[in-house]
């Protein structure tokens, strides 16, 4: 099988082409076709011979993935991209042009599984089966890929797609880093965010490596016994013990730790807000409130009054709190709502 050539950082890069008999330089050079001028093939290389190109397609590929699908939403203008990986599996990257803290910068949503095992019962990539974790090279070709078929390139990245970004923690930290490589996309650490459902080990070793990528934690209850529930995470790495390393040592990033909470009728009350001020006394976090999206007979979305008034009731927390707008929901963009099917209906 041929080598996926963005798996590499600059190094590997540089011994690859060493391999072959080809000085260093042309690692760069690699990198900034590819992430700097987004070029999709070896052909356009033009600063490479003939006979190079030749070796490098015959040995390499820069774009894994396929695009097969694109909607758009009617409402907001989010779009969504279907992408088939080289083993015949689909996943899917969303393009927001609001971001969901509302700056006005465009944000691509992107995937870290073909699937994900964590089974929260309130999302819809829950439903699909896990099949297994994307390469280094098929986290980044999303980005290039969105960024050429949308010309539009000024983005934030966060990892909130399909998948569990932190039970594929090697390749989603790599390519984090090379998303923030000069020789990269030079994208700032401050615009990647990186969100999980709780693995408290790879949280701790997120901390202990001091990374500067924002980290989104998605809580969504307040109750571990609820959470256990709604999360089966819960029981194995339970919030209570989340809450108490965030309150001992936080990540490095500039920005506060972002807890993502999923509003529910069930999970707003004033009880809510009590245990959350308690839980995470000690630490420097905000607040994302996220209205749920497809309600379920046992799950419901509640009103704008009574959303308004949660966070009346949050107000004792004295932390910055933001609703996230739900984008492309009229494509099954939204949160949750990933499933990297073509026909999501028959689900
Ligand atoms: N697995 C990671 C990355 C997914 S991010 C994580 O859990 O953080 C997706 C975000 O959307 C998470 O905060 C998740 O809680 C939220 N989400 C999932 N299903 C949703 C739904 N039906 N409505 C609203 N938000 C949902």
């Amino acid at each position: 099988m041929k080598q996926l050539i963005k798996n590499f950082t600059i190094d590997e890069t540089e011994l690859f082409f060493a391999s072959i008999g080809e000085k260093a330089y042309r690692a760069r050079q690699l990198y900034a076709w590819m992430y700097g001028k987004n070029v999709a093939t070896f052909d356009e290389m033009s600063n490479y011979s003939k006979s190079l190109r030749a070796l490098l397609k015959q040995k390499c590929v820069v774009s894994p993935l396929i695009c097969e699908d694109r909607q758009t939403s009617q409402i907001d203008g989010t779009e969504k991209f279907l992408f088939k990986t080289y083993d015949g599996h689909y996943i899917e990257s969303v393009l927001l042009k609001n971001d969901f803290n509302d700056t006005g910068r465009l944000t691509i949503c992107i995937s870290s599984q073909i699937g994900c095992q964590m089974g929260c019962t309130f999302c819809h990539t829950a439903r699909i089966p896990f099949i297994r974790n994307l390469e280094t090279a098929e986290i980044l070709d999303q980005i290039n890929q969105v960024r050429r078929l949308s010309g539009l390139s000024n983005n934030n990245i966060v990892f909130m797609g399909m998948g569990e970004p932190f039970m594929n923690y090697n390749n989603v930290i790599k390519a984090a880093t090379i998303m923030n490589y000069t020789f990269g996309f030079h994208l700032s650490v401050r615009k990647i965010t990186i969100s999980t459902c709780g693995i408290l080990p790879r949280i701790e070793q997120f901390i202990e490596e001091e990374h500067l990528f924002n980290l989104a934690v998605s809580l969504n209850d307040t109750s571990s016994e609820k959470r256990s529930v709604s999360m089966p995470i819960n029981r194995k790495y339970p919030l209570e013990k989340l809450a108490d390393l965030f309150n001992k040592k936080m990540p490095k990033a500039h920005n506060r730790l972002t807890l993502e909470y999923v509003l529910r009728k069930d999970n707003i009350s004033k009880d809510d807000a009590k245990r959350l001020k308690k839980l995470f006394k000690y630490s420097r976090i905000k607040l994302n409130l996220i209205p749920l999206n497809c309600s379920t007979d046992n799950t419901a979305r509640p009103s704008d009054e009574e959303i308004e008034s949660f966070i009346k009731e949050l107000e004792i927390l004295n932390i910055p709190i933001t609703v996230r707008k739900s984008l492309g929901s009229d494509i099954d963009g939204a949160c949750g709502q990933l499933s990297g099917k073509k026909y999501s209906d028959s689900l």
